[in-house]
């Protein structure tokens, strides 16, 4: 038997409700023995789905009111037995509430351990589990929208499409291998190819979702480059939404790298505002300038901002020189000034290129779409289901190498057993990535990265 668990499942900190979840065959037992509630009735006796209000007590001590969730399993999170405490918010009453379930028969949970029981129990498989917490983590809508899709099984479906193919490819050649004297169609070489296209085809797309989805949880570093006064700080400013880095029109004025995450769009973006890229014989500011290059260098995205009110300069050449095949947008700013700059030379050496006004705002919008376009989260459907976890890009990759393997083989004339071979492997591959084949140490590996009550 699997022993009763618990853990507070809402955030330490204050809050207006806290929750403490316990779940198990005892779950309801240990409930009980320390919840009153009001009608009389006992947490063992409630039907699923049904509530009740009273008090938690500890060794006659009352703790808080409360009410209780009973769910029965299997009809529950975990698919055991679940009772749900809801108290009052606080860390210490929610402590001092698990500490009462903690002393009458429960275990704190581990880290995951109730989605652990839920995939064990085979409530949901190994991707849905992992897009928990991925749901929970999500700061935007687009990541958000992936997590609850691959919650739905998305992910989980277009892997199996790609599955059934490779085994109906490979139940077809076995039987032929096995069974040659038998009635069974011979294989047709442009048909096995063409069902091996489809499923390279299909995996390579997926791939391609795992890096915009990252885009989308992770953020991206971006540096705002450019010459002084350009407009750097107050794009900056723009796009946090506050006054954050001092705006002045003294050339040279922000000398330090600001850090801040702003969402634009669906991307966040780690945003520095760094010093202008431009010649100084001030040695305080050159340390800057040099920090500067630097960080350009090994940023995921640039804005290069240029002043669109003045001709290029010495400097804005040689920005321009430094962003060739470099993640970059030109920010042409002030746009609501008369253009006196040449937008067509920036556009000739960058290929993504905003007019905007970091002043007014205008331009924000076509800023996050090329953005968007250069990171690659624009073409993305996160309602389709994308790769989440670097565990899920793996198991895809090794799998679209077995189907690339396959695809040598028949070009080449290899047997037939060995292109059933590496289309097993793909199988296999594709069974891992969703759980239904997977090493005990594998799914600890993914819950480890979970929160505990959860
Ligand atoms: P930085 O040195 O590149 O950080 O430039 P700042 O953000 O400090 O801006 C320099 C000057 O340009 C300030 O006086 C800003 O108010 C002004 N400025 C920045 N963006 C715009 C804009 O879009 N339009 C106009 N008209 N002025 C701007």
């Amino acid at each position: 038997m699997e022993k009763t668990i618990a853990a507070i499942s809402t955030p330490n900190g204050q809050g207006g409700m806290g929750v403490i979840r316990i779940s198990g065959e005892g779950a309801l037992e240990t409930a009980d023995k320390i919840f009153r509630s009001v009608s009389g009735k006992k947490v063992s006796e409630m039907k699923g789905y049904t509530a009740s209000f009273g008090q938690i007590t500890d060794s006659g001590e009352v703790i808080d009111d409360a009410v209780v969730l009973v769910f029965r399993a299997p009809h529950s999170y975990t698919g055991e037995d679940v009772a749900e405490i809801s108290c009052h918010g606080g860390m210490y009453i929610t402590k001092r509430v698990l500490r009462a379930v903690l002393n009458n028969g429960a275990s704190p949970a581990h880290a995951g351990e109730f989605t652990k029981r839920a995939f064990l129990n085979g409530k949901m498989g190994l991707t849905e589990a992992e897009s928990v917490m991925d749901i929970i983590s999500a700061g935007g809508k687009q990541s958000a929208r992936a997590a609850l899709s691959s919650l739905k099984g998305r992910l989980h479906d277009r892997i199996d499409n790609v599955r059934e193919v490779l085994l109906s490819l490979a139940a077809h050649l076995s039987a032929w291998a096995d069974y040659p004297e038998d009635e069974i169609p011979e294989i047709d070489n442009e048909e096995l190819m063409t069902g091996l296209t489809k499923c390279k085809n299909e995996l390579n797309e997926l791939l391609k979702t795992y890096d915009a989805g990252k885009v989308m949880r992770e953020g991206v570093d971006t540096v705002i480059a450019g010459r002084p006064n350009v407009g750097k700080s107050t794009l900056m400013n723009l796009l946090s939404g506050c006054e954050r880095s001092i705006v002045t029109n003294i050339p040279g004025t922000t000398r330090d790298i600001i850090e801040e995450t702003v969402m634009l769009g669906d991307v966040p973006l780690r945003l520095s505002d760094t010093a202008g890229i431009h010649s100084t014989d001030d040695p305080v500011e050159s340390i800057g300038v040099q920090r500067a290059k630097d960080r350009l260098l090994s940023a995921g995205l640039i804005f290069a901002v240029f002043d669109a009110s003045m001709p290029l300069s010495e400097d804005d050449l040689e920005l321009l020189e430094l962003l060739k095949n470099a993640p970059a947008v030109a920010v042409i700013n002030k746009s609501d000034l008369e253009s006196k700059t040449d937008i067509d030379f920036i556009r000739s050496k960058v290929s993504h290129s905003v007019l905007i006004s970091a002043k007014t705002g205008e331009g924000a919008d076509a800023l996050a779409a090329e953005v968007g376009e250069i990171v690659g989260t624009s073409g993305l459907d996160a309602s389709q289901g994308i790769l989440a976890t670097e565990r899920q890009y793996s198991d895809a990759a090794s799998a679209l190498r077995s189907v690339e393997e396959a695809i040598d083989a028949l070009n080449m004339g290899i047997t037939y057993d060995a292109v059933t071979v590496v289309i097993e492997d793909a199988i296999n591959s594709l069974l891992e990535l969703t759980g239904e084949r997977v090493t005990e140490a594998v799914v600890d590996k993914v819950f480890s990265h979970f929160c505990v009550g959860k």
